[in-house]
């Protein structure tokens, strides 16, 4: 390409002997002749020169200052000064002026060589400059990829510092990066413990002798961090010796999530138990491993918790979690392998336990579960939690882990939460019963739903005295679809186990109350109807309220009610009894307790509790012709309720003979069938109008 020469001369013919020499030089330039500072200044910038040449002494203008204005201006381009004499000291000042070179207008012949190499000069050291910027555009362009890798990547050098590291790097060091560089890889990236390892393994990958590739890295630990070293390459070059360039990810978030899955799929997050499956795992290794001569029994034991729904419902999931946390504390105790505690279903927990067969095992579950039934704290709440068993042993039952819960889980099923042998072992006829239970489990589920199944039948309370019908009781009754008519028995207490029992007393009771509405409507004044209470429905915080809003709903007044309430259930929490029950009667309901005598009664309770009647169980009612026994108690307990101002109703009374024994013990109301069976609504207004006669 053809240079762009500015020439500063003010006399043309100097200018055309410029121009010749660089010719006769071959030097083929355009070439642009200025003469003033104003156009010299110009043409800096239009003309863009590849060089200058300069006379020293123009009028009005020097090239002196010619070079002031390229140095200020335009530093990189070449300066000649083509000139007359110039003393040997002004031309040292000149080059120390910044000037490139200097001819004599004498010695003209020199001209084209000293332009040539100028130039040349210049244009090699455009491309440094260009090399120069490219390289520091590639470095830039190359440290930001790094920056953007996720991994971490630093360069080592022989000795192992630190001598390139990338943003990953810096975090994971949490340092900055100028403060890593020349630092020793070991003892910024892992901690003290581990850093004679990581060292080592440095030196193996460094060695020039070592044939080893890719040695395999521990896991890099620095407080929690874990850095997994993906690989390592070894750079050789003559004149830099080794690098070794590093490449680590940080696992320690995905760790963390894998360890959380884990804990997800084998733990109880509520508890932190091992769950369902984890515990069928640690199950069957301590069987594997248990030694089969100790002499005791492996028993595993499903333990159950009964109105989970209601306690959620009542007092919150906070709550509700509150108690299962103190049931675990309370298991805790007796759990004598590490691992065989666990949350195998929302409202059961699974217990693995070596015990002396035998008596041990007979005295050690009741007293397990008495210890569960303690009452919890929670808030200003106390919960009373209704726990139960299922037994199995291993290997009578089952030589396998999943079949030996699932005999535990049968036998849990078979027993009712709140009666007073509040546990079971498991046998093989277990399991055809549970099937038959579940059926029947979801067929009232369904019936809830209907409505038409279920009915509620009167049975009457006669007054000996008069004949007169002075109370009904309901009772209810289920038109099964595949099982005709199934009698309460058959499915209260199953409805206890499953949760279905505050459901479906809310239902006896709007049933009820409703009754009493239609037969007010239609003119019928009935006497008080008592409708009985199960343990589950007692104790459900809901009681008082629900009670409440369906007396109010159908216009029932609280003196048409009777609650019904069996001995056991009100003597399992005495205490919390006496308050419920005191509750119901500031609300004008009277209160019964039914069956008396076959519980456990606790007379000193039995004085405190604010009832109204008893109700004699039948059992006794049944065999007091023949049974001198049963005469006895039955006169004790009538003697007795009326010591503390209670009426007795005798339940169960079919014979004439029984009812005349009876009343000659004090007794002054009756019900059963000599009577009356328990009837259809329809009926009741006959029964009740016409008194019975007595004898
Ligand atoms: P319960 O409350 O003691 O009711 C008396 C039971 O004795 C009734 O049985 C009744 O039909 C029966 N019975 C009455 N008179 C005689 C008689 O002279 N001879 C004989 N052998 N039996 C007689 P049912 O209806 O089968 O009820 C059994 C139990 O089921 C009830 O005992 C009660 O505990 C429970 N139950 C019934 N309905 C309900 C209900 O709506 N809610 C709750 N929670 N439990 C109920
Ligand atoms: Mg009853
Ligand atoms: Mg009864």
């Amino acid at each position: 390409m053809q240079p762009k020469i500015l020439l500063l001369e003010d006399l043309p013919a100097d200018a055309e002997l410029v121009q010749v020499e660089l010719m006769l030089g071959g030097i083929d330039a355009e070439i642009l002749r200025v003469a003033s500072r104003e156009s010299f200044v110009a043409a800096l910038s239009s003309f863009e020169p590849d060089i200058i040449l300069s006379d020293f002494n123009l009028p009005g203008f020097s090239g002196m200052s010619g070079l002031d204005i390229r140095n200020q201006q335009a530093q990189h381009i070449p300066f000649i000064f083509v000139t007359g004499s110039l003393g040997e000291e002004m031309a040292v000042s000149t080059l120390r002026s910044g000037a490139t070179d200097f001819v004599l207008k004498d010695r003209m012949a020199r001209l084209p060589a000293a332009v040539s190499s100028a130039l040349d000069a210049h244009s090699q050291r455009k491309e440094r400059e260009r090399v120069d910027r490219e390289l520091t555009t590639e470095r830039s362009l190359m440290q930001a990829v790094l920056d953007a890798a996720q991994a971490m990547i630093v360069v080592l050098d022989d000795g192992g510092h630190i001598m390139h590291a990338n943003a990953a790097a810096e975090r994971m060091a949490s340092q900055s990066r100028q403060n890593m560089i020349g630092c020793k890889f070991w003892e910024i990236m892992s901690q003290s413990d581990q850093s004679e390892t990581v060292r080592q393994h440095l030196q193996t990958a460094l060695d020039p002798h070592s044939d080893v590739q890719q040695p395999s890295w521990p896991m890099i630990t620095r407080t929690e961090q874990r850095t997994v070293v993906c690989s390592s390459a070894k750079l050789s070059s003559n004149y830099r010796g080794e690098r070794l360039v590093v490449c680590g990810i940080d696992v320690t978030e995905q760790e963390r999530a894998e360890k959380h899955a884990f804990f997800l799929g084998h733990f109880d997050p509520v508890t932190s138990l091992p769950n369902r499956r984890h515990f069928l795992q640690q199950l069957s290794e301590y069987c594997s491993r248990r030694d089969t001569d100790t002499g005791t029994a492996l028993v595993i034991m499903m333990v159950g918790m009964a109105r989970v729904q209601e306690i959620a419902d009542s007092y919150g999931d906070a709550a509700f979690n509150q108690v299962l946390i103190e049931i675990v504390q309370r298991l805790r105790v007796w759990q004598s392998h590490a691992d065989l505690l666990a949350r195998v279903a929302d409202s059961s927990f699974a217990l693995a336990f070596e015990v002396g067969r035998g008596p041990d095992l007979d005295m050690l579950v009741p007293h397990i579960l008495e210890q569960l039934r303690e009452p919890i704290k929670v808030g200003q709440a106390q919960i009373l939690p209704v726990v139960y068993g299922g037994l199995a042993l291993y290997p009578d039952n089952a030589s396998e882990a999943g079949l030996l819960l699932q005999a535990a889980e049968s036998a849990l099923h078979c027993v009712t939460p709140d009666s007073v042998q509040n546990f079971a072992f498991y046998t093989p006829l277990l399991s055809d019963q549970i099937r038959e239970r579940l059926l029947l489990e979801s067929e009232l589920r369904e019936a809830l739903k209907t409505d038409d199944q279920l009915i509620l039948h009167y049975q009457p309370q006669v007054d000996i005295a008069t004949g007169h019908v002075i109370g009904l009781e309901a009772l209810i009754r289920w038109r099964h679809p595949r099982l005709d008519w199934l009698p309460p028995g058959r499915f209260i207490p199953l409805a206890e186990v499953c949760g279905l029992m505050v459901p479906l007393g809310r239902w006896v009771m709007r049933r009820t109350c409703r009754q009493l509405q239609e037969w007010k409507t239609q003119g019928f004044v009935a006497p008080t109807v008592a409708v009985n209470l199960s343990a589950g429905q007692f104790s459900a915080p809901s009681l008082i309220e629900d009670v409440d809003a369906t007396m109010r709903e159908f216009g029932v007044e609280p003196h048409q009610l009777e609650l019904e309430l069996t001995e056991s259930a009100s003597m399992s929490h005495p205490d919390a009894s006496i308050i419920i029950m005191q509750q119901l009667r500031d609300m004008g309901l009277k209160i019964a307790i039914d069956d008396f005598g076959t519980g456990y009664s606790n007379l000193s309770y039995l004085k405190r509790f604010p009832v109204d009647r008893l109700k004699l169980d039948q059992a006794f009612v049944r065999d007091i012709m023949t049974d001198p026994d049963d005469l006895a108690i039955s006169r004790a307990i009538i003697a007795m309720a009326h010591q503390l101002r209670l009426e007795v109703v005798a339940e169960g009374v079919e014979t004439k003979e029984q009812l005349k024994l009876l009343a000659s013990a004090g007794c002054r109301t009756v019900q059963g069938y000599l009577f009356s069976r328990p009837v259809a609504p329809e009926t009741c207004q006959g029964l009740v109008q016409l008194p019975f006669t007595i004898y």
